[in-house]
């Protein structure tokens, strides 16, 4: 049986993150993903300044590649429609942040190159995960032809992590989970000149929006959120509701006139960090989705899948260091992860409450054109400048 250090199961950002991280660690890493990439991720594809600011953290120049892939377009506003349709531009660039949107197809296949870059890493795309199961010195990982020990498993495999599900029973929350779609089209029409992405807060999606997000070659992705308590509140086809906005809804209709949809909509959930969970056990810690890390108000993640991957390598070296892989050592690792960003996940979560009310949401919006303080906490809000966050 192959013996790694360090299992990482997913090769999305944040298990790709993690394997960068870990490059000149000295340790054996096993890069574990059931996709070969490029793969296409559900997603809005908004590349916040966060995530920018992230990869510039990152060892083999990361941020530096990252500003080389032509795969990507610069956006220098967010626009904001309150639900009495009133649009608010805040400016990106007066402050010196870049916010781009890149397709996941061509993001994450940036970073997972990346990742592989490290001669520490081993691939094991195109591999799905069984089953694990632990020992005294260490985890079975079951892989579809073969199985491989290592000392650590690192679950960085999604909103549906079955690394998590091994070991924690936590059945899903859904006043902090939220259901996304996701449909690319070509040939929208009205953005601005600045490439703004739009969120549109409309009354029936609150404190969800639907969403127009400029891509590469006149594509566009087209989308909406809604909290999974208000789905199962309200009942709505959300499917049925994205296409009916895209149809129908003044404010937008014209812009599809000459639109083709280039897939059909697709969903895929988003748990929220709106609540502290446990994210690490005996020789386990979860990251990004897996840990519930996704801002829960703008729905991006990341940013934060980024940043769990590199609080994760900063623990298992010293995890390794000192030979501690129990679960009262790596409790160290949630109280990083919630040290850096508890205070603007509370904070988004406040916001996300207050926006739920339309008036309030006008209000909000309204605030934000002319009051800097309201700005700087609606940007920070949408992960476009950091407020706490390390
Ligand atoms: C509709 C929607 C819109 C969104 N819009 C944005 C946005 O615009 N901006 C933003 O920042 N965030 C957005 N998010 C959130 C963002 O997509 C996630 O937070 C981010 O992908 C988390 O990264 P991750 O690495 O934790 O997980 P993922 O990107 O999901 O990667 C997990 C990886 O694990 C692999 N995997 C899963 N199970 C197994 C298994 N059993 N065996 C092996 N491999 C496995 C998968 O193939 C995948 O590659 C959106 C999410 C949704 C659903």
């Amino acid at each position: 049986m192959k013996k790694f250090d360090v299992a990482i199961v997913g090769a999305g950002p944040a298990g790709s993150s993690l394997a960068i991280c870990l490059h000149k660690s000295g340790l054996k890493v096993a890069l574990i993903d059931k996709s070969t990439f490029p793969r296409d991720k559900i997603c809005g594809d908004a590349i916040s300044p966060d995530v920018v600011n992230q990869l510039g953290k990152m060892p083999l120049g990361t941020k530096e590649a990252f500003m080389a892939l032509d795969k990507k377009i610069w956006c220098n506003a967010v626009r904001f429609v309150s639900p009495n349709y009133h649009a608010v531009d805040l400016k990106l660039n007066e402050e010196g942040v870049n916010g781009y949107v890149s397709p996941r197809i061509d993001f994450d296949s940036f970073l997972y190159k990346q990742a592989l870059l490290s001669d520490a890493v081993k691939d094991f795309s195109g591999t799905i995960l069984k089953e694990i199961s632990t020992s005294i010195d260490g985890v079975c990982i079951q892989l579809e032809s073969e199985s491989i020990e290592a000392k650590m498993v690192i679950g960085a495999d999604g909103a549906h992590s079955i690394v998590k599900r091994t070991f924690m029973d936590e059945p899903m929350d859904k006043d902090h989970y939220c259901a996304g779609l996701r449909v690319y089209y070509e040939n929208v029409s009205g953005f601005s000149d600045d490439n703004a992405v739009e969120l549109h807060f409309y009354n029936e999606l609150l404190p969800g929006y639907f969403w127009v997000f400029p891509l590469p070659g006149n594509r566009a992705n087209v989308g909406l959120g809604m909290l999974s308590s208000f789905v199962a509140k309200k009942k709505p086809n959300l499917k049925k509701l994205l296409q009916e906005i895209i149809d129908t809804h003044p404010n937008v209709k014209n812009r599809f006139a000459n639109a083709k949809a280039l897939e059909q909509i697709q969903g895929f959930g988003l748990p929220l960090g709106s609540k502290k969970r446990v994210i690490s056990g005996d020789r386990f810690l979860l990251l990004g989705d897996a840990a519930s890390l996704i801002n829960p108000l703008s729905g991006e993640g990341i940013a934060n899948a980024i940043r769990s991957g590199r609080v994760a390598a900063d623990h298992i070296i010293t995890a390794f260091n000192l030979g501690r892989f129990d679960a009262q050592f790596n409790e160290a690792y949630d109280k990083e992860i919630y040290r850096r960003l508890w205070g603007e996940l509370r904070l988004n979560y406040w916001m996300q409450i207050a926006m739920r009310n339309p008036a309030r949401c006008n209000l909000i919006l309204k605030w934000a054109i002319g009051n800097k303080l309201v700005q700087e906490a609606v940007l920070s809000g949408f992960s476009v400048k950091k407020m706490f966050a390390k």
